[in-house]
């Protein structure tokens, strides 16, 4: 009797302490991070949010699940977000000061470290896609203007007229935030529509809402991508760390994947990516502690955001110093779990 009270408590034990086992795959996105506050946001804007988290976890979920690539995965779910006015990315992007849409993405592929990127884009569909296309179809890792828009056509992408990216909710943004600068406001883009009344607040107005996706998948392959259209107002053609590989977006086999979202200047001094994925391969630091202290170095300096970070075994880490980041995650035999407030638990 004795003995069989040993042997199982035992084996609870052993149950208790055995490494929690990897998932076959794993996938985390992020909306964005920014003053995302209960009391700023209506409870259908709020389902609003957590519904499209949802579905476009599942969305790459299922790439996974079928045994897709961690690539394809990322490139589907981030071409999702980039079509979903909500985000600020591809359709729905923030304006710069000259009521343009200019879009950054970036990509990059944990098997090699291969990476493609693209800045101040203005008529790619997805510039997700055309990033992937720098990495796979190209000698080089990063293209801007003008010359990403010809390569993005000699791809043959699909381009869009610039209207298409046009939002009334981001153009109001625009028009408050040159207000309150003191510049002039550009005409309306030709062909949107004449101004509506927004009948709905959301959260994060004045704020970020950049997309990013990490995923490993079932042959243990990591892949990272990042996809924006920067900062309201941004002006010069100013270039946030979206697609800066080592700063926006990072994944190395064996080490772990990286989206970024928030003020880009810090993000590209503090290197944010490629800083957490070193803190794990050469100092042995968790997802979770490496994420919290290099946005904690973020936020002594005085930026804002947050970060996805997935280990080499598909463990999902968060971390923000905002009030919110829009976030989901997914693995397998798992249902798929969506947060918003800084304060909702992990899992
Ligand atoms: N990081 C992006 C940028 O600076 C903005 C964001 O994440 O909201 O362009």
């Amino acid at each position: 009797m004795r003995a069989a009270v040993v042997a199982a408590l035992l084996a609870l034990c052993a149950c208790a302490s055995a490494p929690q086992e990897a998932p076959r795959w794993s996938i985390v996105l992020h909306g964005g991070a920014g003053v995302i506050e209960r009391e700023r946001i209506t409870p259908e804007v709020e389902q609003q949010y957590r519904a499209a988290l949802r579905d476009a976890v599942e969305a790459g979920g299922a790439v996974l699940d079928s045994g897709g690539a961690s690539l394809d995965a990322v490139e589907t779910v981030i071409q999702r977000l980039e079509d979903d006015p909500l985000f600020n990315a591809g359709r729905g992007a923030v304006f710069t000061a000259e009521g343009r849409n200019e879009l950054d993405a970036s990509i990059m592929d944990g098997r090699s470290r291969a990476a493609g990127a693209v800045a101040g884009v203005t008529r790619t569909r997805h510039p997700i896609s055309l990033a992937r296309r720098v990495m796979e179809q190209s000698p080089h890792v990063m293209l801007m203007g003008e010359g990403a828009e010809a390569f993005s056509r000699a791809q043959a992408l699909e381009q869009v007229e610039p209207g298409y990216f046009f939002t009334e909710r981001r153009w109001r943004q625009l028009e408050e935030n040159l207000r309150a600068n003191g510049l002039p406001v550009p005409p309306r883009p030709v062909g949107v529509p004449s101004p509506q009344a927004l009948n709905e607040s959301h959260p994060d107005d004045h704020q970020f809402g950049t997309v990013g996706v990490v995923a490993r998948d079932v042959r243990g392959d990591l892949a990272a991508g990042t996809s924006t259209g920067g900062t309201t107002g941004k002006r010069w053609g100013r270039v946030g760390d979206a697609p800066v590989i080592g700063a926006g977006t990072y994944a190395q086999n064996g080490v772990c994947g990286v989206s970024a979202t928030g003020t880009g200047e810090y993000f590209i001094r503090v290197g944010v990516a490629r800083a957490i994925c070193a803190r794990m391969e050469l100092n042995g630091e968790s997802a979770q502690e490496a994420a919290d202290r290099v946005i904690a170095e973020v936020g002594a300096m005085a930026g804002d955001g947050g970060v996805i970070v997935m280990d080499r075994q598909g463990a999902v880490a968060y971390s923000m110093n905002t009030p919110g980041m829009y976030r989901a995650h997914m693995r397998s035999g798992a249902p798929s779990t969506v947060r918003i407030f800084a304060d909702e638990e992990t899992e």
